[in-house]
């Protein structure tokens, strides 16, 4: 708690700090702590953990970064947060996000940017970017992000932390709020690879509130962190080291493999030919899906609502307009375009053909490596500004990231490394669906 005081002036990493709370938890901890048998203290006892303001935590406010949610109070916990509280967790805040999870840069936040702990004219990523600097800078231990197109694995690159979103199912995601249902996975944002692990065995499993979370054992992260990877595979895609990457962000990513090499790890080259169609495909879907999940919002329900209106069709469009920011609402018009009768077929239906494509794509590779290595994103972190005003570019800054959302593959980020500016490089290993062993034993490795 005192090290968010001394940072947040500079960072604004945090929406809400329930710093009451977690005190009065800590002292009960300290108490129950009196009691307890060194083998019955659970797993997270008393540890404080920050959470990406799009995920409830019961009676605290959730904003998702929007106007419209901007005097939410939670009225039920996310699983993840049941799971993680029943482990003796203590959560100390929300963090920062671009607004419902839409951006690139945590620069779409109705509440302000977060900075950049490496460099505060710079972006710390996005949109779990808030999650990102506040373990950058120590003001969390560690954190719950979402990741929908690389919401995770982005801002953990950019703020030289690690970050990892599961196998799509493998963690509920219940009481996350809603983006793009097919492609939000709640993920881990820490300091080191064993944490990640060590949230992923507290998180992960089948949940009867989530219909889509995967009814399949749960392996042991943890215990799986060391394991032999001389005679693995790892496979190098040639569409990933392209146009538009930065020279040093190639190079950096080159010496780890070389180093995988060294270690005694097979390297690949191989294609994934439809990677040039991912941003395309993505936002068709991810818009689409928005543009419904986000119907919730009218005024009815949830806390804003406009103050001057005629009728009930006024008072839904006044809310909305004066509620969302501008890119909820480009994502919100292009989603009901491309849901329209007339446009479904050929925009919608057709994206999710490229979808399977992209999914065939990856199998076809798995058929020959065990593993597959990139960038994260092609860029460290750029100034705060710099892409606001042209959304395409902000976009293309998760070309590495949003295939995989696609796939519904996990993958991690992890540092390897700075560039001339002393900003941080991310080096990502995408597995095969549910095999978050074999990236984290990897990524554990090359730590
Ligand atoms: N940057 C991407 C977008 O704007 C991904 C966001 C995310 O993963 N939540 O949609």
């Amino acid at each position: 708690l005192s090290r968010i005081k001394e940072t947040e002036p500079k960072l604004n990493a945090y929406i809400t700090v329930t710093e009451e709370k977690a005190r009065k938890k800590a002292e009960i901890a300290d108490r129950e702590l009196e009691k307890l048998q060194p083998d019955e203290i659970p797993e997270l006892f008393g540890i404080p953990l920050s959470i990406k303001d799009n995920i409830n935590v019961e009676n605290v406010r959730m904003t998702c970064a929007s106007k419209i949610l901007e005097n939410f109070i939670s009225p039920y916990d996310a699983t993840v947060i049941k799971r993680l509280r029943e482990k003796g967790a203590i959560f100390v805040g929300k963090n920062n996000l671009d607004e419902f999870a839409m951006g690139s840069s945590t620069e779409t936040s109705y509440f302000g940017p977060t900075k950049n702990p490496w460099d505060l004219e710079r972006v710390p990523g996005g949109s779990s970017g808030g999650s990102a600097a506040a373990v950058s800078a120590r003001s969390a231990i560690a954190s719950l992000g979402s990741d929908t197109g690389g919401s995770i694995r982005q801002p953990a690159a950019l703020c030289g932390v690690v970050g990892l979103k599961p196998t799509y199912g493998r963690v509920s995601r219940y009481g996350l709020t809603a983006f793009a249902s097919s492609l939000d996975q709640i993920g881990p944002i820490t300091k080191t690879v064993e944490d990640a692990a060590y949230l992923m065995n507290i998180i992960s499993g089948q949940d009867s509130k989530d219909a889509t979370s995967a009814r399949l054992p749960v392996p042991n992260f943890l215990e799986n962190l060391n394991n032999e990877i001389k005679g693995l595979k790892a496979g190098l895609p040639k569409e990933y080291f392209v146009e538009g990457i930065e020279p040093e962000v190639k190079e950096k990513v080159l010496d780890v493999v070389r180093k995988l090499e060294s270690l005694g790890v097979e390297i690949e080259e191989i294609s994934l030919p439809n990677t040039k169609y991912a941003v395309e495909t993505y936002y068709i879907i991810a818009p689409a899906e928005a543009s419904s999940n986000l119907g919730r919002f009218d005024g009815v329900r949830y806390t804003y609502r406009a103050k001057n209106y005629e009728n009930l069709i006024d008072m839904y469009c006044k809310t909305r307009a004066e509620g969302f920011g501008d890119e909820v609402k480009r994502r919100i018009m292009i989603g009901t375009y491309t849901l329209s009768a007339g446009y479904y077929d050929a925009y919608y239906l057709k994206a999710q053909k490229v979808r399977t494509l992209i999914y065939q794509g990856f199998e076809k590779a798995f058929e020959k490596v065990d593993f597959i290595v990139t960038p994260v994103s092609p860029t460290t972190a750029f100034r705060l500004g710099e892409k606001t005003s042209d959304p395409i570019k902000m976009y293309l800054s998760d070309i590495f990231t949003i295939a995989v959302n696609l796939a519904g593959l996990p993958a991690i980020s992890i540092p390897c490394g700075f560039d001339s500016k002393n900003l941080p490089i991310g080096l990502q290993i995408i597995g095969k669906a549910f095999d978050e062993v074999t990236i984290l034993n990897v990524a554990n490795i090359l730590e």
